[in-house]
């Protein structure tokens, strides 16, 4: 039996190996440490009981109100794409299912996570808590203004599509600390990675194309109507 702090992950176990071999191994992501967290943890518990079948496929899935779980690649990539090394203290700013929190939760010291979405939030919560991952603070609320009380973050991971880059995020960046947000339209976006160097000046690259669901907020798209 494969346990993760105490809780049975042996089943699809199969199948998440062989998510993690074909479409991130195979795809270039080479962060041992992020590698093993998604061999080790149970995506299919982060999805509606009738889709945990496709929980390890290689796409996005539904997980209510109009909102999507985001697809295993992707996860990986961003998280990559912060460079963690054990110490951090993450925000994270859209939790919908919970699954990247729990990735990121797995990885470093304490995520603090935004989610503006009552009843994900909540949901979220209880796999987490399943999964005794205790490392974890979510905050119901918008996630574009940061979260002032806790920063700065040696990491801010963003989760939905914005227009820009909200300024708080640069603010709540630590020296050092990295960024990682899709901007552009409603329909889609590049992932995009701002490091805030020693000498205060922010870095920016452009990671590959990508499609999420619209950042809702004073700082990102003004309404869901048309997500
Ligand atoms: N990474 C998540 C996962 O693994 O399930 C998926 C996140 S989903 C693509 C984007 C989430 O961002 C949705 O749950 C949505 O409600 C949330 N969101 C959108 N705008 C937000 C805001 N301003 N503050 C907090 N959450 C927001």
């Amino acid at each position: 039996m494969e346990r993760l702090n105490g809780e049975d992950v042996s089943d699809f176990s199969i199948a998440r190996r062989r998510m993690v071999e074909q479409q991130i191994i195979a795809r270039g992501i080479d962060d041992t440490r992020v590698i093993e967290a998604m061999k080790k943890i149970p995506r299919h518990l982060f999805v509606e009981p009738g889709l945990q079948s496709h929980a390890y496929s290689d796409s996005s899935l539904p997980i209510g109100e109009k909102q999507t779980i985001s697809q295993p690649y992707m996860v990986a990539s961003m998280t990559a794409a912060l460079n963690l090394r054990g110490h951090e203290r993450i925000l994270e700013i859209g939790t919908g299912s919970g699954y990247q929190t729990a990735i990121l939760a797995s990885l470093v010291k304490r995520v603090y996570s935004i989610e503006r979405i009552s009843l994900l939030a909540s949901r979220a919560r209880k796999v987490l808590d399943q999964l005794s991952l205790s490392n974890v603070n979510i905050r119901l609320g918008d996630g574009t203004l940061g979260w002032k009380e806790q920063a700065p973050f040696d990491g801010i991971l963003v989760a939905a599509g914005s227009p820009d880059i909200p300024t708080h995020y640069l603010d709540q960046l630590e020296i050092g600390g990295k960024l990682v947000l899709p901007v552009g339209d409603r329909e889609q976006q590049v992932l995009i990675r701002v490091i805030r160097r020693e000498d205060g000046q922010f870095e920016q690259q452009q990671l590959m194309g990508c499609r999420f669901v619209p950042l809702i907020g004073e700082l990102g798209w003004q309404n869901d109507i048309d997500a």
